[in-house]
């Protein structure tokens, strides 16, 4: 048994959040150090942040060793965030000083509580206005009655600090002193319940229940898009409340949940706490620790939330599970909604995984009897699922350069005519995915990446959509110097609605893409104008697949499905049938019913045949029927391992000694696939070579890489990166 606390002067085993491969030992402060402490340690001529992890080890001359310096002010590291933590790292391959700065990712958070300084809107106004001084006080009207840090209300007004501070002397800005780290108000899991439809009530029956079991489990609740699922996974929320644990949901495009704050007030009567990038650093402060001391019950966040320290959490539930956002794809590898039923299973909490179309691998689990699944079949109120077909583009009378349609674009006149919105769907941003010579045939690339530049018109550059790099546009060939001969090629939302444009002239066009609004609330606020009708023609890309309600939209129109079946990535046609579903799903939410038209060469294609008749079940199984047969996941164990150097000869070397040596691999009965080009084989100036690994559901995966992987040693500018159940494959 590990003790809980060790006294003065014993030894102590620290993780730091440096990248060292082992413990250190340190002798226990005055007054003793409990496990799980976080504390601060010296490490050479540095102090760091480590966390008490067990008893030292002293096999060593102990008058060398030194002292903790001190214990934050913080509650200790749980046992079930240790072992979560250690077990994540095992599952990604992650060293743990990675995993614990993923886990302490809340600035100062050791610095005393005490009080801090904020600023909010004074009494007076100043008589001579600047454009800056005009927008600190705009911050502070949008905020209402709330306080700022002055570095907060310097980075949201965009100015300098001395810009708030001159306003503070004359009057029209107040300084106070405020306690840091309040509580957060506690939420009232009775206030604002809706009447549940028969369908709901069952689903909220059986969560509440299985949330009160206190034991772990997980449901699937599936539901085509306004179904209400939402209002049910809610209801298990409150049960969670009742029983004075911890909540927590996870959303993807964190970005857009505005709208979804505000359903969690109006339901329990106050906000929740957040937890995201666009988060201020003295919020994200204040939920670490109201979460680590239990005066956060329930936390709205993005995937990283599930690393907060809760100290009893009793649900988590992942909204649209399916979500591709849900899958780290820098530094730490992993993907949110596996982690999330790790961290549950510890924690003994329940898990509620939610989705219009939800991944393979879920449905996998549901088909194994590990997850329960719940189902809501209707559309909340009268709204039904849009009506869906094909325009086969095989028949349709269309000059090159044009992507609408006289079929669709008629269908657009028609809802326009009627004062409803059409939605042109299109999963491109930017003008033309391509600009070409004409003259030589040369296609405009990124300096730094193996990407094509994709041109931007609004914003008149060149970007490479992989590293961000722009340039501007050139007027003569950089290949061929021929003049006034660059074209672009292929639609991008850009360019459609200038198409729209051209064919609509009397309609009111929007475009939402992610790319053309400076900040997240500048997005959100233009949807909001949108789906309350100021346009009548909305053209987007992914974005618009996503949660937000368009009640006045009645149809979508896909302007290439056949985009996603082109790849030659396995889970393509999984991706083209989520996402046709999710953009379709938008249509006719609440009183007019809705239409989907998908515009195909391949009406004959399996996938559309199956999004077309709705039949998830159907698409389901031929899909799982094909990854079965090839021993890919969910029914198989994949891995990728990215090579990367500035050197191409360095990494190919590399790769072909790995795929050579795969002794520790084909001890397990795994195959090696490689070395080749990474899916993106350049990134910003950086080669990259990929192997793949495939192995038996029950193979001991990670032992085995880890073995494999250890043989070799990286010299220079070498990099490996290993992922584990790699999104694309
Ligand atoms: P989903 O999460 O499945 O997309 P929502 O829970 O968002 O569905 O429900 C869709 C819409 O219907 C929302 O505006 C929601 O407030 C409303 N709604 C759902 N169930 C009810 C109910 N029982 N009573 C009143 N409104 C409801
Ligand atoms: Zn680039």
């Amino acid at each position: 048994m590990t003790p809980e606390h060790f006294e003065q002067g014993q030894l102590v085993a620290v993780l730091t959040t440096q990248p060292l491969d082992r413990l250190l030992d340190y002798k226990a402060p005055e007054g003793g150090v409990w496990l799980g402490a976080y504390v601060e340690v010296p490490l050479g001529p540095r102090k760091v942040m480590g966390v008490v992890w067990g008893p030292g080890k002293g096999d060593y001359d102990h008058s060398k060793i030194r002292s903790v310096i001190r214990t934050l002010d913080v509650a200790p590291m749980r046992q079930e965030m240790r072992s979560f933590l250690s077990k994540a790292a095992d599952y990604t391959l992650t060293p743990m000083p990675a995993m614990l700065r993923l886990a302490t990712r809340a600035p100062g958070l050791g610095d005393p509580p005490g009080k801090r300084l904020v600023y909010r809107l004074g009494p007076s106004r100043p008589d001579r206005m600047t454009a800056a001084r005009e927008k600190v006080l705009a911050v502070f009207e949008e905020y209402g009655g709330l306080s700022f840090t002055l570095g907060e209300v310097a980075e949201m007004a965009g100015v300098g600090t001395s810009v708030v501070k001159g306003l503070v002397k004359l009057g029209a800005v107040a300084e106070e002193e405020a306690p840091r780290d309040t509580p957060y108000p506690p939420l009232d899991p009775d206030h604002g319940g809706k009447d549940l439809t028969p369908d709901q009530a069952k689903g909220a029956m059986v969560l509440r229940e299985a949330v009160r079991s206190g034991t772990y489990g997980t449901t699937l609740l599936r539901g085509v898009t306004g179904s209400g699922k939402t209002e049910v996974y809610l209801e298990a929320v409150a049960e969670c409340l009742r029983m004075g644990r911890q909540a927590l949901v996870l959303l993807p495009e964190i970005a857009l949940s505005g709208e979804f704050i505000d359903r969690v007030e109006a339901r329990f009567g106050m906000r929740p706490a957040e937890w995201h990038s666009g988060v201020t650093s003295t919020e994200r402060r204040r939920c670490w620790r109201m979460v680590g001391q239990g005066d956060a019950q329930l936390v709205v966040g993005a995937r990283s939330a599930l690393f907060l320290p809760f100290r009893d959490l009793g649900l988590v539930v992942v909204d649209e599970e399916h979500d591709t956002s849900y899958k780290q794809e820098d530094g730490v590898l992993y993907n949110a909604r596996d982690m999330t039923v790790l961290r549950a299973s510890l924690n003994g909490a329940q898990v509620v995984l939610a989705s219009a179309t939800p991944s393979l691998e879920s449905w996998a689990n549901v088909e194994a009897g590990k997850y329960a699944r719940l189902d809501l079949t209707s559309r909340f109120g009268a709204a039904v699922m849009p009506k869906m077909r094909a325009i086969d583009m095989r028949a349709e009378d269309l000059p090159g350069g044009q992507w609408v349609s006289p079929t669709l674009a008629n269908g657009v006149r028609d809802r326009i005519a009627k004062g409803e919105q059409a939605l042109l769907f299109i999963n491109r941003r930017g003008y033309a995915p391509v600009t070409l010579c004409r003259a030589c045939g040369h296609q405009i690339g990124c300096d730094h990446c193996d990407a094509r530049m994709v041109e931007h018109r609004f914003l008149k550059r060149l970007m490479c959509h992989q590293c961000g790099e722009t340039k501007p546009m050139p007027t003569v060939c950089p290949h061929c110097e021929a003049e006034d001969r660059l074209s672009p090629v292929g639609p991008g939302v850009e360019r459609l609605a200038e198409e729209a444009a051209v064919l609509f002239p009397e309609a009111r066009i929007a475009v939402l893409s992610s790319d053309l609004y400076g900040s997240a609330r500048a997005l959100k606020a233009h949807i909001a104008e949108i789906a309350e009708g100021a346009a009548d023609v909305i053209i987007g890309t992914q974005l618009v697949a996503k949660g937000h309600n368009f009640p006045k939209l009645t149809l979508v129109g896909v302007i290439d499905a056949d985009l996603g079946l082109q790849g030659s990535d396995l889970r393509a046609a999984e991706r083209t049938f989520q996402l046709m579903r999710q953009v379709a799903g938008r249509a006719g939410r609440a009183e007019a019913p809705g239409e989907a038209v998908l515009q195909t060469f391949q009406p004959e294609h399996p996938v559309i045949r199956a999004i077309l008749a709705g039949d998830e079940e159907a698409f389901w199984n031929a899909e799982a029927g094909e990854r079965r047969a090839a021993g890919v996941p969910p029914y198989g164990r994949m891995a990728g391992i990215v090579l990367s150097s500035t050197n191409s000869q360095e990494v190919f070397d590399l790769g072909a000694a790995m795929a050579r040596q795969d002794g520790p691999l084909r001890r397990i009965g795994a195959q090696v696939y490689g070395p080749a080009p990474a899916p993106i084989a350049r990134v910003r100036g950086r080669h990259r070579v990929r192997l793949l690994v495939k192995a038996e559901k029950s193979a001991p995966l990670q032992a085995a890489l880890a073995e494999w992987v250890g043989q070799f040693r990286l010299r220079g500018e070498l990099r490996i990166q290993v992922d584990i159940d790699p999104q694309s494959f």
